[in-house]
């Protein structure tokens, strides 16, 4: 088993997931970089449960010509300085721009810290306010074009997509056209999900709307790649959707 550092930082870090949370898990300070397709990595931060499970958490690191892009940071300010480490060694390609992909401390934990690197980093219009009101770093550039759910924006080569409030209000997606990957992020569950996560910033009702939109534009997508479990593909649209249906009836029956 590796050795698991218990951070300093670690509330601040937990910043914008839940108190119950925030009690029963620590952050690796390791960050795991993986290659996935043809100059796209996954990274992957991972939390230990308190019974010891380990809860990865991931994102990308895409090649654009001759810089690097990366689809949100790593789970924290201590992750994110591991992760441009790994990158630096593995790939030594520099980063221009962040796509953070909601206002959650594990997908931009370690903006600040990117930002002072030199990297730009871009989100939905609403990330900055809520952010800011979480304590979280807040992202300097906004996707003005993401307004009304199923719009996109280009950024470079990439496509960045607004599936309407599902996970948060804020939450985004980033499309490459050239793998044919879909980065989902929080929205989409896992195939082995049997539950929708943390629902709490989020919108059930609208859910399934936001899974419908995202598989009529990317139902054909090679792999669809969630933030919390392994990628797989287009299925998981459904699956979620599914999920998000029974925990709205459950909400339900409780009222
Ligand atoms: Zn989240």
């Amino acid at each position: 088993m590796r050795p698991i550092q218990i951070l300093p930082l670690l509330c601040l870090l937990l910043a914008g997931t839940s108190a119950t949370t925030q009690a029963q898990m620590n952050i690796e300070s390791e960050v795991e970089l993986t290659p996935f397709a043809d100059g796209v990595w996954l990274h992957t931060s991972y939390a230990v449960l308190r019974d010891g499970t380990r809860f990865p958490s991931h994102g990308l690191v895409v090649r654009e010509g001759d810089t690097l892009v990366l689809v949100d940071t790593a789970w924290g300010v201590e992750q994110t300085e591991n992760l441009l480490e790994a990158i630096d060694a593995e790939i030594g390609l520099p980063i221009s721009g962040v796509v953070v992909t909601h206002f959650h401390a594990d997908r931009l934990g370690g903006a600040d810290l990117l930002a002072a690197e030199g990297a730009e980093v871009w989100a939905h219009p609403l990330t900055p306010g809520l952010a800011k009101e979480r304590g979280g770093a807040v992202p300097e550039f906004v996707f003005e074009e993401l307004q009304a759910p199923g719009d996109t924006a280009p950024f470079g080569n990439l496509e960045v997509f607004y599936p309407g409030p599902a996970h948060t209000y804020d939450n985004i997606m980033v499309w490459l056209p050239e793998q044919q990957i879909l980065f989902a992020g929080c929205p989409v569950r896992g195939a082995e999900d049997k539950n929708m996560g943390n629902v709490r910033d989020g919108d059930l009702a609208h859910w399934p709307t936001a899974m419908k939109l995202a598989d009529e534009r990317y139902g054909s997508a090679k792999h669809v790649v969630a933030s919390h479990s392994e990628p797989a593909g287009p299925e998981l649209f459904g699956h979620t959707a599914y999920l998000a249906r029974l925990a709205a009836d459950e909400a339900a029956a409780e009222e």
